[in-house]
């Protein structure tokens, strides 16, 4: 048993009433599980009764047992390692290499046989080395004292969001927003439309959210969609695979028995769990002999589960459909008119906000895996030969952490970079300087990135560092090693992928020969995405760029990068980025028999075959009546390679499945060949799409923005940008008599005036009670109106900034313009200070 067994609410007056809670069994399973069940229990505890029961949780009194101690410690290392700035990654790099050496030194003598004594003193001189670095890495990591379930209980208080159907007792995976919620969702999609829609010029839609089966069909969510799950064979209890799995391995990672190479093992197979085949992953449940993890009872084989929730359409039952699983189908069967809107040209960009539906096995972490919830899409359409961007030089120095695939499989950090290294290529070190143990060990690091694994064709520099390293380099030097390991072994094309097998660059790479970002185009909107989330208050430290493995990218993409944010649940995939290629508009052509494609001029016009289909105008007619015109054009559409296989099919069956239409040889009596001398030629355009979840960026936002008061930890607040705050401004009489009210209604439409959102908040609390619950819900400025305001001309006011709490004296009138010059984020605070006088106290009391 862990450390949380007893959790203790003491209730009534000086603590006399205690109510002690025994948690075991699944809340067990770790620490954090546990004290978020604990800590919503306690706060329903203190939602009945919030003055009587004063809450305290035995575990985070101080005296853990060692065992506590050794679970928290290690929970704490391995976020921190997952967030390690690479300035502090440098300093640990020598603690790290002893470590290693020590590591290998191990190895060698229980390979050789070597005594057990001999081991032992190795294997302790290991742990110190091991202490040693852990303590550094403690040492030079910021403490974060994010309090989660203080955080949950302000933003229940004050209504940003709730459990949906809440008096009902609520249902996983959906929420209701309340005011607070509403108006910072409405301003993170306003500030969303300012920065991509207006700034980039891009069109619009707003689509159906039933869609028709044959959409999804085409697209391949009817066949795809899916997760894999496994039921409790008793309970029928159902539980996502990847969870599952996961959960486990971590189990065993926070348990002291679990050797070392056991570790590794695991920790490279949740690096893999994301790209895992069905069989795979039931192979680790069998090979682990995982449990139901509610009840220890045995799991059904492994099974796929359609996350699309399905709907019939009218009365009649008979048209299928779903609700859509994301915004981006709409602009895809719109592609022809939008391109037409756009003058047949390319490239352009359409965008959609609205809600999708996924129906999640385990909806779990509040806002963060729900079943309803806000996507802001964007579909990028542009030549699939050519995605440079032409405002690309605007965003190449934008420093950007990227977790490169390479990264993440070698079990590396991420690592900051301009986005122009990272599309265009790092420049090369100068092999004349290669002398210093220095110069060998930066050019190791530069290897990184130019690692295999991306299949990076190596550049002529590259060969020369193989041809410089004539004799195998150093050991430590990873990469080098590696790099001329693999330059000698395979030819120019040849790889080794993610499993150590042999593929050829194209299959690994999806034809991505350079940078380790694919192209211009989707380096671009990583950039704008990054700039969107620092805007909106996103902590920059938290956030990072990491790219998909080869095995988690969809086959038909050629790169994809996920903007995640890290919170108390981990790193979240917050918006996603991907070059899609050609696959949607390819798919829903065939769906269609739409050509959805544009049509670009040859530089010398060519003569090409064509192979065409000849039906019976009258025998479609008859058969179709209103459809056959849809039908002609299909076949008109025909590619030659379909017109082939329906040639083909017609003349071994007698029929042929046109997009639901059967078709028999009567109606298609002969095909024919023709040249044509063309001036232009078909092509689909590639698709670039970065995909906003917003409830996840919103609620990363919230937790990056969550604040205690230095002096008062009862005193939380949200230190909202004021881009996104709900409301802008608060005034503040200091008083309820009669002569205020002019100067505080005045005010107050003088800001409404300016479309700032404005609370006037005239109850009786003191000022400073006022000031706090003004925090709580974010407003970034707060007027009071005193004594003085009244009293003196001319009439001033204090305002007041809500992060630093300072206070300056200003004439009323001008207030309102300042005030929304800061909203607006036209000046900063600190003019404000520089230009008007520090409020102190007021002159006059009365
Ligand atoms: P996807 O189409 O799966 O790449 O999802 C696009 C974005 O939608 C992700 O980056 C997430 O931010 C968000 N998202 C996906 N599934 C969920 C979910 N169940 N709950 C909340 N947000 C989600």
């Amino acid at each position: 048993m862990s450390t949380w067994q007893e959790v203790r609410a003491c209730a009534g007056v000086c603590g006399r009433v205690v109510l002690t809670l025994n948690l075991t069994g699944r809340h067990m399973r770790n620490l954090w599980s546990l004290s978020t069940f604990s800590r919503s229990v306690l706060n329903q505890l203190r939602r009945c009764s919030p003055q009587l029961v004063q809450i305290r949780c035995k575990g985070e009194e101080p005296g853990w047992g060692s065992k506590k101690h050794i679970a928290k410690r290690r929970i704490q290392l391995q976020t921190l390692q997952d967030t390690m700035d690479p300035q502090v990654e440098q300093q640990l790099a020598p603690l790290r290499a002893r470590c290693k050496d020590q590591g290998d030194i191990v190895r060698q003598l229980k390979e050789s046989g070597a005594p057990e004594v001999d081991v032992k003193r190795e294997v302790q001189e290991l742990k110190n080395r091991k202490k040693e670095l852990e303590d550094m890495i403690l040492s030079l990591s910021p403490t974060d004292t994010f309090d989660r379930a203080k955080m949950n209980d302000l933003i229940k208080r004050r209504f940003f969001y709730d459990i949906s159907f809440a008096i009902y007792g609520g249902i996983t995976g959906q929420y209701d927003f309340g005011p607070m919620g509403c108006d910072l969702v409405d301003n993170m999609l306003a500030e969303w439309q300012k920065h991509f829609v207006i700034q980039e010029r891009m069109l619009k839609v707003n689509c159906s959210i039933l869609t028709s089966e044959v959409v999804l069909k085409a697209s391949g969510h009817v066949d795809k969609f899916a997760d894999y799950m496994v039921k409790d064979v008793k309970t029928g209890e159902c539980f996502r695979l990847d969870h599952l799995i996961k959960q486990h391995f971590e189990k065993k990672l926070s348990e002291k028995k679990t050797s070392q190479e056991e570790r590794e093992t695991i920790n490279r197979k949740i690096t893999l769990l994301d790209g895992m085949t069905m069989e795979e992953m039931d192979r680790i449940v069998k090979q682990y002999d995982m449990k139901s993890p509610l009840t220890g009872n045995d799991l059904s084989d492994a099974m796929e589960f359609n996350l699309m929730f399905p709907i019939y359409i009218g009365p009649s039952g008979n048209l299928k459909g779903y609700l859509r699983p994301e915004t981006a189908q709409g602009i895809f069967v719109n592609f022809k008119r939008l391109l037409e809107y756009n003058q047949g040209k390319l490239p352009f960009a359409c965008a959609q906000v609205g809600n999708a539906y996924r129906n999640e096995i385990s909806p779990r972490s509040g806002l963060l895996r729900v079943r309803e919830f806000t996507m802001a899409e964007i579909e990028h359409f542009c030549d699939p030969d050519d995605k440079t961007h032409n405002k690309f030089d605007q965003v190449a120095n934008t420093e950007m952490m990227l977790y490169s695939a390479c990264a993440q499989m070698d079990g590396e950090s991420p690592r900051k970079m301009t986005i122009s290294e990272a599309v265009r290529g790092l420049g090369l070190p100068s092999l004349g300087l290669l002398s210093t143990p220095m110069e060998v060990g930066a050019l190791d690091f530069f290897l990184r990135d130019r690692s295999y694994i991306l299949g990076h064709e190596p550049s002529q520099a590259d060969v020369t560092v193989y041809k410089a390293l004539e004799q195998p380099p150093p050991k430590h030097l990873v990469h080098a090693s590696r790099w001329y390991h693999h330059l000698g072994s395979f030819t120019h094309n040849e790889r080794l992928d993610f499993r150590g097998e042999r593929s050829s660059i194209e299959q690994l790479t999806g034809g991505r020969q350079k940078g380790l970002v694919a192209n211009e185009t989707l380096g671009y909107y990583m950039a704008r995405i990054q700039q969107y989330l620092l805007k909106i208050g996103i902590n920059p430290k938290k956030l990072r760029f990491r790219q998909h493995l080869n095995n988690e990218m969809a086959h038909y993409a050629c790169d994809c990068w996920d903007a995640e944010c890290l919170t108390s649940y981990g790193w979240i995939e917050c918006v996603g980025c991907a070059d899609r290629s050609a696959y949607d508009l390819s798919q829903h052509t065939k769906g269609s028999g739409v050509k959805l494609c544009i049509e670009r001029p040859l530089k010398e016009p060519k003569m090409v075959e064509s192979f065409i289909a000849v039906p019976d105008k009258g025998a479609i007619g008859k058969a179709f009546k209103k459809d056959a015109k849809a039908v002609q054009e299909a076949l008109a559409a025909l590619s030659n390679e379909d017109a082939e296989k329906m040639d083909k099919a017609l003349t071994e069956t007698g029929e042929y499945d046109l997009n639901g239409y059967k078709l028999t040889r009567a109606m298609i009596p002969s095909f024919k060949r023709e040249q044509k001398k063309v001036h232009v030629e078909e092509v689909i355009p590639s698709v670039i799409e970065p995909s906003f979840g917003i409830g996840r960026v919103f609620y990363s936002l919230l937790e990056h923005s969550f604040r205690v008061r230095e002096d008062d930890d009862k005193r939380t607040f949200f230190s909202l940008p004021a881009v996104v705050a709900p409301i802008k401004v608060s005034v503040l009489p200091l008083s309820n008599k009669q002569e205020f009210v002019p100067f505080t209604t005045k005010l107050a439409d003088a800001l409404t005036e300016l479309n700032l959102l404005v609370r006037v908040d005239d109850s009786t609390g003191s000022i400073g009670r006022r000031y706090a619950r003004t925090d709580e819900i974010a407003i970034p400025f707060g007027v009071t109106v005193d004594f003085d305001t009244v009293n003196n001309v001319p009439h001033t006011v204090t305002l007041r900034e809500r992060d630093s709490t300072e206070q300056v004296r200003i004439p009323i009138d001008d207030v309102p313009l300042t005030v929304k010059k800061l909203a607006d984020g036209k000046i900063q605070w600190k003019e404000v200070t520089d230009k008007w006088p520090r409020f102190i106290a007021q002159e006059t009391t009365k």
